[in-house]
């Protein structure tokens, strides 16, 4: 047995599943999940002393690679001056003047924990702002697992064939609008079935989590004419984009402003860190300016602010970071369309800046529904190949590359190589 094998017997005994977040698991391909040791830019050594190039990123945030220096260096700095003083701190000052400068939608901001506390907070905020109860969601987005988005939820909660959990009261789902991602007129056609009614709409601008999903032309333009008409806020979650797809995230890509944004991961550096924000007039009900309750413990923790400022300002200070990106994530994602394709597979690429998915369906993916039709069997033997090759992906098709600025022209021909090798395994007659 492999030190990883040993190791996830002794978790299965103890932690449901044997992870502490479902996505981590190998459900979805087979086989036992893999456990790191320690990573260093685009590298990722596990506790067997395996090493992989890494197309996750901890799902995200490491846009920079892996234990860049220069938010090394601010988590060390910070370090001596204890861990949290459930007090304010001027790093908190600083990050919300960062993160209200880069993100055109966001006046005033809230720190706290997690995209999960984001999402939940920004909705109950919509809700007091409005005075309406029912929201709207996209079927196949993932926003967390707060009980209001568990409702034909993405990510996890789609590769497990579980999109409605046990737990979710009925009188909670039923405040949950859901409609086909990039149909406007299901939107419309809920609206005018729900006068209003709806305190918000919520949306991943780009989705990451049913397999990377671009809005059609004139779909998020749509979206932000139809809530400023009938009075809903409208609530772009970039936990996955922020920062990532540009400085400003999907909002600065598609110049569409929401009402409020949600954002995760990426400002923490790699530290447990949320927020969410937006206009003044909606963040000013929030306690205790206002009355929407919302409070955290380690909101705004000293070390988790001292890496995300430091990475943040760095993206701020070095935007030709998202030229890198855009060319190696072009390449990646145009060489893997092309070796689909010389193989006589066809199968659907889709990208948006530096996250891509290669769907295994050659029919175009729009919606949930599209995504649904790709051959997960053949992905799962694909998985598995690529890994074998050291290259470690999302263990889901359900799942986008996040594509970091570690990686380097020759871990491109890596990863081009191992994806012509892999595609051929995975449909070897
Ligand atoms: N929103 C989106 C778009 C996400 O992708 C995620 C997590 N991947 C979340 C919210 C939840 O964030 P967290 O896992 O930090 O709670």
């Amino acid at each position: 047995m492999t030190t990883s094998e040993t190791l996830f017997a002794r978790a299965q005994e103890l932690i449901p599943g044997g992870v502490n977040s479902p996505v981590r698991a190998f459900r979805a391909v087979g086989g036992a999940p893999i456990f790191m040791q320690s990573a260093q830019g685009a590298w990722l050594t596990d506790v067997d002393g395996n090493q992989y190039v890494d197309f996750i990123n901890s799902w995200g945030p490491m846009i920079l690679g892996h234990a860049p220096e220069v938010v090394l260096d601010a988590v060390r700095t910070a370090l001596p001056h204890s861990l949290s003083f459930g007090a304010p701190t001027r790093r908190e000052v600083e990050l919300a003047e960062l993160l209200t400068a880069m993100v055109p939608s966001v006046e005033k901001v809230r720190l706290v924990n997690s995209g999960t506390e984001a999402t939940m907070s920004a909705v109950r905020v919509a809700r007091g702002y409005t005075g309406r109860a029912k929201i709207l969601k996209f079927e196949g987005c993932y926003h967390g697992h707060g009980d209001a988005f568990l409702i034909a939820a993405g990510s996890g909660a789609l590769t497990l064939g579980a999109p409605d959990s046990p737990g979710v009261t009925q009188g909670v789902a039923q405040d949950t609008l859901t409609v086909p991602y990039n149909d406007l007129a299901a939107v419309e056609a809920a609206i005018a079935a729900n006068p209003d009614q709806l305190a918000a709409i919520i949306i991943e601008p780009v989705v990451g989590n049913m397999g990377l999903v671009e809005p059609s032309l004139g779909f998020l333009a749509g979206l932000r004419a139809l809530c400023t008409q009938h009075g809903i806020v409208f609530i772009f979650d970039e936990v996955m984009t922020g920062f990532r797809l540009a400085p400003g995230g999907a909002q600065q890509l598609y110049g569409v402003v929401p009402d409020m944004t949600t954002l995760g991961k990426i400002i923490g550096g790699g530290l447990p860190v949320g927020a969410y924000g937006g206009r003044a007039d909606i963040m000013n009900q929030v306690a205790p300016a206002g009355k929407v309750y919302q409070a955290g413990t380690l909101s705004g923790n000293p070390l988790a602010t001292a890496a995300g400022l430091a990475q943040l300002r760095y993206l701020h200070e070095h935007p030709e970071v998202y030229e890198q990106l855009e060319a190696t994530s072009a390449r990646l994602a145009d060489g893997t369309r092309q070796i689909a394709k010389e193989l006589g597979l066809n199968y659907t690429v889709n990208r948006v800046g530096s996250m891509f998915s290669l769907f295994f369906t050659p029919e175009p993916v729009h919606n949930l529904e599209d995504a649904k039709k790709a051959d997960l069997p053949a992905f799962g033997r694909y998985f598995h190949a690529m890994l074998k090759r050291g290259i470690y992906l999302a263990p889901s098709q359900f799942e986008a590359l996040f594509v970091s600025t570690a990686i380097t022209d020759e871990l491109v021909e890596k990863y081009l190589l191992a994806c012509r090798e892999s595609l051929q395994e995975a449909h070897a007659p």
